[in-house]
């Protein structure tokens, strides 16, 4: 490398086309006698970022790397290749016409070459005078006046060629990348990179931890990974499949593992109460299954074997209850609860909104609120939008233990809720809960001494690979069947064209008595677009069906209003429901059978799967409208059509699951956008099967002979954020 004087000089954003006019970029001389003043900001940028150790730094890879390691003639340079020349200014003017910018031209004996910018300084004037002989780094475009580059990087010539690529790194706008690169290559020469992995332990790569052998050090791959020789092939650095790549992905991929493991034992050594139902005909248990107007499935009843298991032991359970949309998991979670309040203790039962919380334990409460009250116990509700009164009286009935079950949103884990002997927690769609309000659940539920059990439930099944990484610290039940007379959702696919067919077919699932839902995309940016849509579309269908009772329900309706919808669809007093996606989960209205989903190609692949649940829950034929518009240029996006295409192609929510996996990657699974931080950052579970086998069965070993180096491996590659796994 050229040194830290190259990297400054370069300090003229590389992809300058992109700079607006409007904010001229810095003057190069004031930007380096500024960098004083501009550390802190720039600190305060890498801190936001997470680099704040050197070995945070050393683990910031980059995106892509420049080639300045060779210099082009301006005659061999090709159109729209980013090209580094060493040129003479021959000619260098300001024009105003049309607009006013610097006009450069320079020429190296093989051709000439004219540099436009649009926004510029004295200082680049003065750097870019007739004579000077410059360095020059850019997009070369061929025009009819001959080659030119548009805010071309630059500096005097002179000094070595770097010997290696120039890292790219991602950055934010606070930061700019020839500080990140000071910052990252200062610390990349003092970090520690001792090794960690002991050699009984090496992962299934060549020559691990040794130089020879074709194998790398930590160090040499990290050098190498932030700055390559030229002579790499740059397609095996862009897909991870380079050796360096690799030796960082096993050990990630440990990390995790090891973190994982290391809170489970810590959760193990957790004193739980030990919850046993009572035996015999009075069992709350009991007497519930004696209401129910079925039977369970082998797969509940098998479940609620594994849960009962787990409730009697003195460990807390840490339990993922997986099973497709209509497989019956409130039933399960209920009969949990009754084992929970059998043995006296409390059950909090928890989703992540109001309207969910509400519908997806109403029968649950309508069930056990009487066989509560036949024992002097009750049931509390607890809920964000609540009277004040209200709320006190339901925070009484907790804190005295009177209230048996507590349902409701988060509301149930804050601050003040004080549960008298919290037994058992019961998160519905938990991945739909932020990391942070799950870490407050753990903080909530570690109390007295006493942890109590843990029962998340999802619709949205974790594929194995998953399952075998962010969630090896769960044990995961699944009901893989479903209750029967369901009868199979035909699912259909149609241009929004052909939207007046759709709403003939309305017209006749009307006619033979059944109910419809219509589904309007959320618009993420704009909830007030989103409004706008569903009433149009309400409005649209009112008037086509006339006669007919047609509902809207969207999301910023009062919760009251949405509730007295949702009663009036579900009572069989409306024919069709608009909505924006407040019904995507949870909403049982057997007598539904149409499901109209309008820009289908917006939605998510297990949102679109979700959704279509909602139907086929009778015994009526059921079908799932798709109804998809095509971009401007009368296409659907790539992947648009691989989720349309899938929703034709299965039911099935696993494999659902497993294509939502490889069209989206593991983030949404893992409610990202909040745990971005716990995600992996340079393994991909789709490709590193291998290395994820190995580092599960290593992690329990490491932790057993070597629980220093496992503390040391932890520290390097989670600092302080080894808690996230937690959540
Ligand atoms: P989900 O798993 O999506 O939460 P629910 O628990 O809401 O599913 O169950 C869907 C519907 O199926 C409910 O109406 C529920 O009462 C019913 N149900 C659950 N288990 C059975 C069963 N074994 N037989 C018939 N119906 C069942
Ligand atoms: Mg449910």
């Amino acid at each position: 490398m050229g040194g830290a004087n190259h990297v400054s000089l370069f300090a003229v954003p590389q992809n300058a086309s992109s700079i607006p006019a409007a904010t001229p970029a810095a003057p190069a001389g004031k930007a380096r006698a500024g960098a004083a003043a501009a550390a802190s900001p720039a600190r305060k940028a890498l801190e936001k970022l997470g680099l704040t150790r050197d070995i945070d730094l050393a683990l910031h890879l980059p995106l892509r790397y420049e080639d300045e390691t060779r210099i082009t003639a301006i005659a061999s340079a090709r159109t729209g290749e980013v090209a580094q020349i060493e040129a003479v200014v021959t000619a260098s003017e300001v024009q105003l016409h049309p607009r006013r910018m610097l006009k450069v031209m320079v020429d190296d004996g093989s051709a000439t070459c004219e540099l436009t910018f649009f926004s510029f300084y004295p200082s680049h004037r003065k750097a870019l005078a007739v004579g000077e002989r410059l360095r020059i780094r850019g997009e070369v475009k061929g025009g009819f006046w001959g080659r030119q580059m548009l805010h071309p990087a630059f500096r005097k010539a002179g000094g070595d060629l770097p010997s290696a690529l120039t890292p790219v790194y991602p950055t934010t706008a606070q930061l700019p990348q020839a500080y990140l690169r000071r910052a990252i290559a200062t610390a990349l020469a003092r970090v520690q990179l001792p090794e960690t992995v002991p050699h009984a332990l090496a992962p299934p790569l060549p020559g691990w931890g040794s130089a020879g052998a074709g194998g790398w050090t930590l160090r040499d791959a990290l050098i190498f990974l932030h700055h390559p020789t030229p002579d790499v092939a740059l397609a095996t650095l862009q897909d991870h499949s380079h050796p360096a790549w690799q030796r960082l992905k096993a050990e990630e991929l440990l990390a995790q593992q090891l973190a994982q493991l290391t809170a489970r034992r810590a959760r193990e050594r957790l004193q739980a109460p030990q919850l046993r139902a009572a035996a015999g005909d009075g069992a709350l248990g009991a007497q519930l299954r004696a209401l129910l107007p079925f039977a369970l499935t082998g797969a509940q009843e098998r479940v609620v074997r594994e849960i009962a298991a787990d409730l009697a032991d003195h460990r807390p359970m840490h339990r993922l209850l997986q099973g497709d949309v209509g497989s019956g998991k409130t039933i399960v979670a209920a009969l949990a609860a009754c084992v929970c309040i059998d043995a006296g203790w409390q059950c909090a039962l928890m989703a992540p909104t109001e309207i969910l919380a509400e519908q997806h334990f109403a029968k649950l409460v309508d069930w056990l609120a009487p066989l509560l009250a036949a024992r002097g116990q009750c049931v509390a509700w607890l809920a964000g939008g609540q009277k004040k009164k209200e709320r006190s009286a339901m925070l009484e009935l907790v804190a005295s233990g009177a209230a048996a079950l507590v349902v409701g949103t988060h509301a149930v884990i804050q601050e003040q809720v004080q549960f008298a002997r919290l037994g058992l927690a019961v998160i519905d769609e938990q991945h739909r809960f932020g990391v942070a309000q799950r870490l407050q659940l753990r903080k909530k539920l570690d109390h007295q001494g006493r942890e109590p059990h843990l029962l998340m439930m999802s619709a949205t099944p974790i594929p194995r690979t998953l399952a075998m990484s962010y969630y090896a610290d769960l044990d995961v039940s699944t009901i893989d069947e479903l209750p029967p007379g369901r009868t199979p959702v035909v699912t259909k696919l149609i241009a929004d064209s052909r939207r007046d067919e759709v709403v003939q077919r309305i017209a006749l699932q009307l006619a033979a008595g059944r109910q419809v839902y219509w589904v309007c995309p959320l618009i993420e940016e704009s909830e007030a677009l989103d409004l706008t849509n569903a009433t149009a579309t309400h409005a649209e269908l009112s008037e086509a069906l006339p006669g007919v009772a047609v509902g809207l329900l969207h999301s910023r309706m009062p919760a009251a209003e949405k509730k007295a919808v949702m009663d009036a669809f579900k009572a069989g007093q409306m024919g069709v429901l608009v909505s924006t996606t407040v019904i995507e989960v949870g909403v049982d209205v057997p007598n539904a059978s149409l499901m109209v989903i309008e820009h289908a190609e917006r939605f998510g692949l297990s949102q679109l799967h979700q959704l279509r649940g909602r139907v086929g829950r009778g015994s009526a034929a059921s079908a799932c409208v798709l109804l998809y518009s095509v971009g401007d240029n009368g296409r659907l996006g790539e992947s648009a059509r691989e989720r349309l295409k899938a929703m034709l192609e299965t039911a099935d929510g696993f494999e659902i699951a497993r294509r939502d996996l490889e069209i989206r990657g593991p983030g949404e699974f893992l409610g990202a956008r909040q745990s971005g931080d716990a995600l992996l950052r340079f393994a991909d579970l789709a490709q590193d099967g291998a290395l994820l086998t190995w580092a599960r069965e290593s992690a329990p070993r490491m932790l057993d002979t070597h629980p220093q180096l496992a503390q040391a491996h932890l520290q390097r590659w989670l600092g302080g954020r080894a808690d996230f796994l937690k959540a």
